[in-house]
């Protein structure tokens, strides 16, 4: 399971911008590794650096020291929208009319296509496959006497989840959506500003966190200081994988310390759930906190049964189903010594196809392993994900074909266990109604046929990456 996208903000007219957005990028690096970009603002046009690859394979010191600037803002891309390749990558940069935006997204929209067909007779050339162009045309195309005004204006017309950095000539711009479905956070680093995707990047370089940019809110920094307006919305949103997964374990989202809530899974999931074992063990790294909470709760000794590799990526890094196996060998190893002979509770943090987790269980199983135990920090995912999470399909989710029992014996466990829903909520320790829990419940935020847009942009045509115009 991917997130989509990291990004990333800077407005200071005293620090090395280039700079300051690579290291926040590089933090960022968890939500998206297939490329990443950076553009900065003098106040005299915009200059930008896009690469495939890592944060780190895609910079070099010179491209810094030519990024110079008193705004930047920064984008690691993992695609749910729009395919793996450079004409993708972002910040866009979209002109009209003598005005020019850079722009950084994470999200899904919905309704893309529908916005694009209304943009293309006007004139509004689409270069990428991306939804993040649209809206970029889109603010463009808004009426507005400032930007701040096209914005809300534009977000009034967008449907589906979208956080947003964005750069003009004198302006840095955060947005999120009114559901408020992916986070972003503020902070200020001396006399500047900076927006994250996660605060993890804010600990980073030095800033000090100020508060989450709260659902609907769109925050206009510049010369004169900050500004914020208001979009409404009755429904809030936001992603529970965050939570369970996806941020960082040392972000902090809507006051609660990801660690701690993480922590908090597992000692309900220890009450829920509780077994006669020898050692509780995390499939590192997500689900590390919430053994550490079971082995809390249940009296059981925590330890580390399986080493990573930390320089591999992510499992389904690779989408290919023979690297995906061959990629669980290459990223874990059983301590072989400390598990043999022992009962095992093994805590994970979700089971989507159930493709990894059986290859884990037979891991530990030759390494000795008397009995392993799962014990999930989510609920069974029985729905697919609309809102930019790259999940999988209905058809492919195991939950969504297979009762629990069924499950635990395709994964060769001796017993599962899933977190419920209402212990999910419990140890995240915020309202359940400013989640979105659709890919547990079925009940979307938003109705899903509209979700059909994206699989229509996907078969769109690409063009060579170069900036939008009118
Ligand atoms: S459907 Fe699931 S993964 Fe997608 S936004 Fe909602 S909670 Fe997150």
């Amino acid at each position: 399971m991917h997130e989509k996208c990291g990004i990333f903000g800077v407005y200071s007219h005293t620090m090395d911008i280039a700079r300051l957005v690579f290291f926040g990028l590089f933090a960022l690096q968890h939500r998206g590794q297939e490329s990443s970009g950076i553009a900065v603002t003098d106040g005299n046009g915009i200059k930008i650096r896009a690469n495939m690859g890592l944060v780190s394979q895609a910079f070099t010191e010179s491209d810094l020291a030519q990024l110079k600037g008193y705004i930047g803002i920064g984008h690691n891309r993992y695609s749910t929208t729009g395919s793996s390749q450079p004409a993708n990558m972002q910040p866009i940069i979209a002109s009209s009319e003598g005005l020019t935006l850079a722009l950084a997204h994470n999200g899904n929209i919905l309704n893309v296509r529908e916005l694009r067909d209304e943009l293309q007779p006007h004139g509004y050339d689409f270069r990428a496959s991306t939804d993040s162009e649209v809206i970029a045309n889109l603010i463009l195309a808004s009426p507005g006497k400032d930007w701040g005004e096209k914005i809300r204006h534009a977000m009034h017309r967008l449907q589906g989840a979208y956080s947003l950095t964005i750069m003009t000539d004198n302006k840095l711009i955060a947005v999120r959506d009114p559901m408020g479905v992916r986070p972003l956070c503020l902070g200020s680093i001396d006399s500047g500003w900076v927006v994250a995707s996660e605060s993890c990047a804010l600990d980073h370089i030095g800033a000090r966190f100020s508060r989450d940019v709260e659902p609907g809110e769109v925050v206009v920094i510049d010369n004169n200081g900050v500004k914020n307006y208001r979009v409404k919305s009755s429904k809030k949103a936001l992603c529970i994988f965050e939570y369970i997964y996806f941020a960082r374990p040392d972000s902090i989202i809507q006051g609660r310390l990801l660690y701690e809530a993480r922590q908090a899974m597992g000692e309900i999931l220890a009450q829920e759930h509780p077994v006669d074992a020898d050692l509780v063990m995390g499939v590192p790294d997500s689900a590390t906190a919430a053994s550490t909470g079971y082995s809390k709760a249940s009296g059981i000794p925590y330890c580390e049964g399986l080493l990573k590799n930390r320089y591999v990526g992510r499992t389904f890094i690779e989408p290919d189903q023979r690297l995906r196996d061959l990629g669980v060998q290459l990223k874990f190893n059983p301590l072989s010594r400390v598990i043999s002979g022992k009962r095992l509770v093994v805590v994970d943090d979700s089971i989507v196809r159930g493709t990894t987790t059986p290859h884990i269980v037979t891991l530990l199983r030759k390494a000795g392993a008397k009995e392993v135990h799962l014990r999930i920090c989510a609920p069974p995912i029985r729905y697919p994900c609309f809102l930019g999470v790259d999940m999988a399909s209905e058809w492919e989710l195991i939950a969504a074909r297979k009762t629990i029992p069924q499950i635990r014996d395709y994964l060769d466990a001796d017993s599962l266990g899933y977190l419920s829903l209402d212990g999910l909520i419990r140890a995240i320790g915020l309202p359940k109604d400013m989640f979105c829990l659709a890919c547990f419940t079925g009940d979307y935020p938003i109705p899903v046929q509209m979700g059909m847009d994206k699989l229509a942009l996907e078969t769109l045509p690409e063009k060579e990456p170069v900036g939008t115009q009118k």
